[in-house]
């Protein structure tokens, strides 16, 4: 099995379970994927970024297209997705795949979080964007849109988040979608958090690959559901105490 086989499975298996959760409406939802494959380029053309990437140069993504559904991008990620390698100035980029798709609106973002990644070289070579309904939701209620306030009720609401997500989740107040200053905003909550929420809007998460930022999502919005299971009868968790979530954070595993 070639390697672009082997991620083109991983993104069908992922896509299909954001489309499945509800997660990804219409053309809802993006990811990007750092890869080590050699590619002719295909078209030939260059076409510019925003702005240069310098940590970039040379280096070879994948990305949802532009508009592409996440339920067909599962069915077929060949033909939904673009392989595109960015140049040796980090200015422009030439597609490598057959498919001719234009990258996600949220390139900017996605190049942004990638850039602020190589620069600290860690292994993290995934980012992804989805709608989650229960994080959108708890994001229009005042209370929520305070970092601290939103991790405390993350970490209370269930063992496993301040085991997987001990430094939480960052905040980034509403922007407009595709702006650099949610660029800007994003990656400076990525600096010191595997996942971003944004406000009113949705979430991104970083990590090795897309099944593990499939995890990290998964994982606080099972907290923020079960929260609000409590809050639809009409009765605010009690939450794990203090005590017990000094005890969780000292298990090994
Ligand atoms: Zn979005």
């Amino acid at each position: 099995m070639s390697s672009l086989t082997v991620v083109y499975n991983e993104i069908s298996e992922v896509a299909g379970l954001l489309h499945k959760n509800g997660w990804a409406e219409k053309n809802a939802g993006n990811f990007s994927i750092l890869v080590d494959l050699d590619f002719e380029i295909n078209s030939g053309k260059h076409y510019p970024l925003p702005k240069p990437y310098t940590e970039l140069a040379n280096k070879v993504f994948i990305v949802t297209g532009k508009g592409k559904r996440m339920r067909d991008i599962a069915r077929s990620p060949a033909e939904n997705t673009v392989v595109f390698k960015i140049n040796s100035k980090g200015d422009m980029y030439s597609i490598l795949s057959v498919a001719l798709v234009t990258p996600t609106s949220e390139l900017p973002t996605h190049l942004a979080i990638h850039s602020m990644i190589a620069q600290r070289s860690s292994n993290e070579r995934a980012v992804m964007h989805s709608h989650v309904t229960e994080l959108i939701a708890l994001t229009h209620i005042e209370k929520y849109c305070d970092q601290d306030r939103f991790n405390n009720m993350l970490w209370q609401m269930h063992p496993e988040t301040i085991m997987f997500i001990p430094t939480g989740v960052g905040f980034v107040p509403f922007e407009l979608p595709g702006s650099s200053e949610i660029a800007t905003a994003t990656v400076e909550a990525l600096k010191y958090h595997s996942i971003a929420l944004w406000e009113k809007h949705g979430v991104f998460s970083i990590a090795s690959n897309l099944n593990d930022c499939y995890d990290l999502i998964d994982i606080i919005a099972k907290a923020t559901k079960i929260y609000l299971m409590c809050a639809a009868v009409g009765t605010l968790p009690q939450g794990l105490s203090t005590n017990q979530l000094d005890q969780l954070k000292d298990i090994e595993f």
